[in-house]
């Protein structure tokens, strides 16, 4: 998908400078000629990148990066300045910047700081996206495949994985062997053997082994739960 850049720059050759060459590189971009007018924007819009001059007519760029950073904490913001100076720096990694660029700048050199920004925020959301489940000191990362007892790692086969996350799923419900089979195995008849049984006991033996606190118990008759104590 074309990502979808806010450059904030009152002198309209720098802004078109970059708007044509950021159109090239298949970026879809934004002008904003004033700190209020970007602030409207942010307002209604989400982009993946902001272009931000220091120096604007109305508010400064280091009051507009602190308003961004109020209302969207992760978009990051690369800051152009003509100053370049190590205060002026530091106010803008006061306020929230990411990177600082000073101009004059070659183009290029604009493209390889938003190239590494965006992947940064991109592994910061894959981050975020991490799906976890957790009962008692046990947690599953369904994104990763991890699974965790006590700060240990766990190395699960793939099936005792989809088990786990199964009961993990219904913890504190009663499963029934044949639930397990139609959902883990996708299996909905009665095979007529025990190897349910046989994967929960070796399940048994990776997670609940050499813990006082057993999560899967076995509810006699019925099936299975897995509950903290
Ligand atoms: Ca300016």
């Amino acid at each position: 998908m074309e990502k979808e850049v806010l450059i904030v720059e009152d002198e309209d050759k720098v802004a078109s400078f970059i708007k044509k060459g950021l159109n090239t590189q298949g970026y879809v971009s934004t002008i904003a000629a004033t700190g209020r007018e970007a602030l409207d924007f942010i307002a209604d819009r989400n982009f993946d990148l902001i272009i931000l001059d220091i120096g604007l007519p109305d508010i400064t760029g280091l009051e507009v990066c602190s308003k961004i950073r109020e209302k969207n904490p992760g978009v990051p913001v690369l800051m152009l300045t003509a100053l370049g100076s190590m205060s002026d720096k530091l106010s803008g990694y006061e306020v929230g910047t990411d990177d600082y660029l000073v101009k004059p700048f070659d183009f290029m050199e604009l493209l390889v700081r938003m190239k590494a920004l965006l992947k940064r925020s991109h592994d910061h959301s894959r981050l975020i996206e991490d799906v976890l489940l957790k009962e008692a000191d046990l947690e599953l990362n369904l994104s990763k495949k991890i699974a965790v007892r006590s700060g240990k790692e766990i190395t699960l086969t793939a099936k005792e994985f989809s088990l786990l996350e199964y009961f993990m799923r219904n913890r504190g419900r009663v499963v029934s062997k044949l639930d397990i089979a139609e959902n883990v195995w996708d299996i909905d008849f009665d095979t007529g053997t025990n190897f349910i049984e046989v994967y929960v006991n070796y399940l048994r033996n990776k997670i609940d082994k050499g813990f006082n606190n057993k999560l899967i118990h076995t509810i006699f008759g019925m099936g299975y739960m897995l509950k903290n104590r």
